[in-house]
């Protein structure tokens, strides 16, 4: 398949790295998660005890621990200077903070550099919050994901339960709407729909349903050339 670039964004646990993760292995191509950057800066923040309001701070981390990607078989890994953070940047502490570190200008200014030239060849599915608008305006593809607070909340305490972590589903949907309320209101680059963006609300969809609807756009857009 001829190779262009597919941004997906959307808010919290909107299924977005599901669907990019079942697209990319589908048309081979490359996945790339950006949330796991902005976490893994939070994860680094808190590991050499940088403080999340310290801008300077934050882009020092970045540059002397580079953040990576590796395929494997079992998945994508994500490494900081080496380490392997991938399970690490899923904690609630990096989750809860997440959305300060990634308020930062000069933060998101080296990470979306680093994202456009993972991107600059073509053939990659990028997920995130600003992909379509910031990242890649000239994806050939731009999704925007939605689904209820309601749905997002329980399709993540349904994923803890499976792994066994323990978490209560108040606490769950009061972090993804505060989590929400904080990158669509930040000043840089907020969570925002795309105006060429198309819209998929996945409330009461499967997964499967998700993949085929983001396949049509995909069929149609090509088909327009
Ligand atoms: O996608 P995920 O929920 O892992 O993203 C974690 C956080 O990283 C988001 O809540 C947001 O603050 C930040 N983020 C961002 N821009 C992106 C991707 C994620 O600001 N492109």
């Amino acid at each position: 398949m001829e190779k262009f670039n597919i941004a997906i964004d959307g808010p919290a646990s909107s299924g977005k790295s599901t669907v990019a993760k079942i697209l990319a292995k589908d048309y081979g191509f490359i996945y790339t998660d950006t949330g796991a950057m902005y976490r893994s800066v939070t994860y680094l923040a808190l590991k050499h005890g940088v403080a999340f309001d310290d801008e300077a701070g934050l882009v020092a981390l970045i540059e002397k621990y580079p953040i990576t990607f590796s395929q494997t078989p079992d998945g994508q890994l994500v490494f900081c200077d080496g380490e392997d953070v991938t399970a690490a940047v899923r904690s609630t502490e990096v989750t809860n903070n997440v959305s300060e570190v990634s308020a930062h200008g000069k933060v998101r200014e080296e990470l979306v550099y680093q994202q456009q030239k993972i991107a600059a060849d073509g053939g990659v599915v990028m997920d995130g919050r600003d992909i379509g608008t910031a990242v890649l305006p000239d994806a050939r593809v731009k999704i925007f994901l939605v689904a209820s607070v309601k749905e997002r909340a329980e399709r993540r305490y349904k994923e803890n339960l499976e792994k066994g972590i323990p978490t209560d589903l108040e606490t769950l949907k009061e972090e993804i709407q505060q989590r929400d309320f904080l990158d669509s209101n930040r000043d840089v680059s907020p969570l925002k729909q795309a105006e060429d963006a198309v819209r998929i609300d996945t409330t009461g969809m499967s997964i499967p349903d998700v993949v085929q609807a983001i396949k049509d756009v995909v069929a149609e857009k090509i088909s327009q050339g």
